[in-house]
């Protein structure tokens, strides 16, 4: 599996920096944002290193629909029933910051559209 031992989230998946997670298995692993855009907002990452959505090779497209299950569950189970928003950014126009990739989860509140 890749790992970068200088990326922070692959150090949080590490279990090397502390987060607040919501939920974890052998693949995924889901955590509290640490400066949340919402009244809900987790990040959904792979264990494995890949530095934005543009990097996952087809073979390893079953982690953006694990990503994503846990997304819906986590959903679930913080009632966010009127409306949640799932978004991946990739790269600086979009505002990717953390070049791990990660899968936003935001809900609690009504979210624009188009987005800025
Ligand atoms: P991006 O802009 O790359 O799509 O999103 C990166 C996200 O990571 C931001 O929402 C930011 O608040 C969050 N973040 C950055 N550093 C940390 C950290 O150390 N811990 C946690 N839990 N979230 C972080
Ligand atoms: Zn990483």
């Amino acid at each position: 599996m890749n790992r970068d031992t200088s990326c922070l989230f692959c150090r949080i998946a590490a279990g090397e920096i502390p987060c607040r997670k919501l939920f974890e298995d052998e693949l995924i692993l889901a955590f509290e944002d640490i400066k949340p855009q919402a009244p809900f907002h987790a990040l959904i990452i792979p264990k494995e290193h890949f530095p934005t959505v543009a990097d996952i090779p087809v073979e390893s497209g079953i982690l953006i629909g694990r990503m994503v299950s846990v997304a819906n569950q986590l959903a679930r189970e913080n009632r966010l029933d009127s409306g949640y928003r799932l978004v991946i950014n990739c790269y600086a126009d979009a505002g990717q910051e953390v070049y791990h990739v990660h899968l936003h989860l935001l809900g609690g509140r009504k979210f624009h559209w188009p987005p800025g």
